[in-house]
Parts: C-alpha cells; sequence; structure tokens
C-alpha cells in the first residue's frame, strides 16, 4: 500500500434504449451515414419547439429508483451553454437545477465483500454530435456527424466513494450490468453508448481534507479508465512526494501515448452559464408512478448472485456466472426445477450450453435446446444410464439436431452397461487377460488398476458404468 488514499469518483453517460431522439423524431439507430438522421429541431434552427421523448423519461426514472435515489417530483431542463462546433445550437438541454434523482446508492462487490457507493445524482440530457478530424498533412478541415445530436443521454454521476482501481474496476462492470439487466441501455462502449470517466485525488491516510481531483476525459473503454486511473495516480504521487501541489483540472487521456495532458484552456469551460430552459415545461412525476417502477424492477444481478448462492448452494463463481446474464440465470431456474442437482445444472450450462452460445454466437434465447430436454438428460446421467463424458455427447447432439436424448442414447447405442453380470464377465476376463496387473495392484499399486479398467472400457466400447468397474475389481482382485 502507498502513502496515499485513493479517492475515485465516476461519471457515466449511456445512451437510453429508445426507438428516436430525446426531443424530436429522429431516429437514435447506430450507424447510418452521417447527418442522415436530423432534422429542424436537433439541427437547432430557428423557431423550432423540443418535445421530451416520454420513454426516455421513463427509463431514467427506472433508473434512479433502481438506485435508490430521491427523486424529484418536478424535474425540470437547463440549457447549457457553450459554443462548439458539435452543437449547432450552442446550447445543450440538461438538468441542472432539478436533477430526476439524487442522493441514492449502488452496491459493489470487492474482493467478496460488498461496499456502497453513493450516487450524487442521476439526469437526463441530449447528446452533442460527433466531430472527426481526418489525418494527413494538407488537411485544414475537421468534419461533424450531427446524427448523435440530441440522442437521450442518462448521467450518473457517483460520490468520491471508490479507494481503489479495483473499486473502480468493480464499479464499471456493476453498472454495465445494471443497464443491461434493466433494458436501460445495449452497453454497447465501442459505439458510444456507455461512456465511463473518472476523477481521481490523493491525500495522505488519515487525512480527512480531499486532495485536488483530476477529471479524466477522452476515455473510451474501460482499459483505458483503468490505464489512466493507474497513470493519473502515479503523476499525482509523484507531485506530492516532491513536496508540490496537483493542479486541480480537467485532463485528456492519450491512448496512443497511455499519458494525461491538461485540456487547453479554451476546451475547458468552467462557466456553462446554465439558464433555465423557457421551451420545456417540468416533467412531472407522481408517487404512484414511483410504486409501480418499483413493484416491476427486476432482481439485480449481485442481489441474484447471492440468492442463487443461498437457495442453490452454488458456489459462488458459479452464482456470479450464472446471475450475470439475465437469460442464463432464468434457463438456469427453470432447468433447477426440473431437476434439482443445481450443480449438475450449473455445470451443464457453463461447460456445454456456453460453448455452444459462443461458438454459434447466439443468445440463451435463441438456443434449441429446452429446459425440459436438458433436465431429462440430467436425469439419465444420475440414473446411470449414460456415462458423465457420453451424456456431454448426448448434449452437443441435441444441440445440433434438436432430437431428444432419449432417442440419441437409443440410436447412437450409448445406454451404459449397468448390469452387473455383465459387467462382471468384462471385468474377469480383463484380470485374466492382464494378470500382471492385477498381481500389481493388490500388492498396493494403484495405478495398475488403470490398466484393468481402461481394458474393460475398451471391451464395452466405453459403455461399462465406471463406478461399477472400479467397484467389481476391488471386490475381486482386492477380494
Ligand atoms: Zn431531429
Amino acid at each position: 500500500m502507498g502513502k496515499y488514499e485513493i479517492v475515485i469518483g465516476m461519471e457515466l453517460h449511456t445512451q437510453l434504449k429508445t426507438k428516436t431522439k430525446l426531443f424530436c423524431g429522429c431516429s437514435t439507430e447506430f450507424g447510418a451515414a452521417p447527418n442522415s438522421q436530423t432534422c429542424p429541431v436537433c439541427l437547432g434552427l430557428p423557431g423550432v419547439l423540443p418535445v421530451m421523448n416520454k420513454k426516455a423519461f421513463e427509463l431514467s426514472l427506472k433508473a434512479a429508483v433502481a438506485l435508490n435515489c430521491k427523486i424529484d417530483l418536478e424535474t425540470t431542463w437547463d440549457r447549457k451553454n457553450y459554443y462548439y462546433p458539435d452543437q449547432p445550437k450552442n446550447f445543450q438541454i440538461s438538468q441542472n437545477y432539478h436533477c430526476l434523482g439524487v442522493d441514492g446508492f449502488v452496491e459493489i462487490e470487492v474482493d467478496g465483500a460488498i461496499k456502497r457507493i453513493g450516487i450524487d445524482n442521476i439526469h437526463l440530457e441530449e447528446d452533442a454530435g460527433k466531430l472527426m478530424h481526418p489525418e494527413g498533412s494538407n488537411v485544414d478541415f475537421s468534419k461533424v456527424d450531427l446524427n448523435r445530436t440530441g440522442q437521450p443521454l442518462a448521467e450518473i454521476v457517483t460520490k468520491p466513494d471508490m479507494r481503489s482501481i479495483e473499486d473502480a474496476k468493480a464499479y464499471m462492470e456493476t453498472m454495465r450490468l445494471f443497464l443491461l439487466h434493466l433494458d436501460l441501455s445495449d452497453c454497447k462502449m465501442q459505439e458510444g453508448s456507455l461512456r465511463f470517466e473518472p476523477s481521481v485525488s490523493l491525500r495522505p491516510f488519515g487525512q480527512e481534507k480531499y486532495g485536488n481531483r483530476v477529471e479524466v476525459k477522452n476515455v473510451n473503454s474501460v482499459k483505458f479508465v483503468v490505464l489512466a486511473l493507474e497513470y493519473e495516480i502515479a503523476r499525482q504521487t509523484q507531485i506530492l512526494d516532491s513536496g508540490g501541489t496537483v493542479a486541480q483540472e480537467t485532463v485528456l487521456y492519450d491512448e496512443f501515448r497511455n499519458e494525461t495532458r491538461p485540456m487547453r484552456r479554451k476546451e475547458e469551460s468552467h462557466d456553462y452559464r446554465y439558464f433555465p430552459e423557457p421551451d420545456l415545461v417540468p416533467a412531472t412525476v407522481t408517487e404512484d408512478q414511483i410504486i409501480e417502477v418499483r413493484s416491476a424492477m427486476p432482481e439485480l444481478p449481485l442481489a441474484k448472485k447471492h440468492r442463487f448462492i443461498e437457495q442453490y448452494e452454488l458456489p459462488a463463481y458459479d452464482a456470479e456466472v450464472l446471475a450475470d446474464d439475465p437469460g442464463i440465470a432464468a434457463w438456469f431456474e427453470s432447468c433447477a426445477k426440473l431437476h434439482s442437482d443445481a450443480k449438475a445444472v450449473s455445470n451443464l450450462i457453463m461447460n456445454d450450453v456456453m460453448k455452444e452460445l459462443n461458438s454459434r454466437k447466439i443468445s440463451i434465447e435463441e438456443f434449441p435446446v429446452g429446459v425440459e430436454a436438458a433436465a431429462d438428460l440430467l436425469r439419465r446421467v444420475e440414473a446411470g444410464e449414460v456415462s458423465k463424458n457420453k451424456g456431454k455427447e448426448v448434449f452437443a447432439e441435441m444441440a445440433a439436431s434438436g432430437k431428444n436424448p432419449g432417442d440419441i442414447i437409443e440410436q447412437k447405442g450409448m445406454r451404459q452397461i449397468g448390469d452387473s453380470d455383465a459387467v462382471r464377465k468384462m471385468v474377469e476376463d480383463a484380470i485374466a487377460q492382464n494378470p500382471q496387473a492385477a498381481e500389481q495392484y493388490k500388492s498396493g499399486k494403484g495405478k495398475a488398476k488403470g490398466a484393468l479398467v481402461g481394458s474393460v472400457m475398451k471391451v464395452s466400447k466405453g459403455k461399462a458404468d465406471p463406478q461399477l468397474v472400479n467397484q467389481l475389481i476391488d471386490e475381486i482382485v482386492l477380494g
């Protein structure tokens, strides 16, 4: 541990899953030709009036309730003024004086311990356009794509409650899953629909007053947030160690050089001159609406993970993998209702189902094997009808052909030989053919048993019940 305590806060912007923009009817679809999804409202032409997207408001309300925020029943809109080519009307409609939700929290898990991260506020705002700066020595222009202008963003701002890079990583992953589980955003970081901007300061352990905070902008992935934080922590440590003072500023992260550098003064606008948006009425929420949203809230991944550990006695690792994907979690629970060995269900999902999903690049909702057929197979394996290994083959065949496990086992002659007379005969033959191995096993060489088991499995084409084979070898050889 270093000399200084690390203090991290995080701003998150996520594009909400709506078909149209926040204040006009333009499509939010990603990947269209530049500037094809624009209209007089999002281009900011004179005389136009914005109309709030109800769906975007409902989604952000859902997030605010799930983040345990106090909800402002009358949310107002403000203009954040700035002059920049990515926003033709020279202001962004946001919420400054009355944010939708304040003073909430979210729970993260780090090294098995639950930690609460305070949410300062969540508010709704419109996105700006995307500037592109073509490379080349003769290039003296930039391009702008205004398709993104006016897309609905929820901004979630934490309190400075994270104390390590591990906390920050856990927070980012928790929020990604949170947004996915609540169906608020598609969270495609490569398309910009989820962005994190950390701020970090250091203070000597035991000191109450926070150190000067540095905000990091222009970090495009979780990996770069981590690298930028590592860089900033090292840089600030060096300044403090040499008796200097860290400047409170905003820096840009340069992913090519892996360093941060201060924003130029003109890029940094401390004074956005917020004032109330005169063209929009306040958005109101009723207590009944909040109760309704709360009662329809799905279980969040962390709570689900701990319920799985408790209810199904799963190892923490299994519970986390299953709980992270809402579809897989639901598949697991329906299958575990039909087959009570939950660990066997979990193994099937983690080893076999996920392998199929990954290789076919499909979601569990598109997977052809239903929970009834899967439970049927697990029952047959448990009853010893097929070995565990053969069970894997049967499952792969079920996924490929959609046939039920009973038919596959029959057609492929995979039924395990559990008839003890037949297996005893094979074991006796194996011992007769390998007297040396039997002798060695008898004299205490455990390894020699493998040759006998192998011989029986070969003769039975892998269908003899291995447990029965082992038991009979012991009985006959050891007496
Ligand atoms: Zn528009």
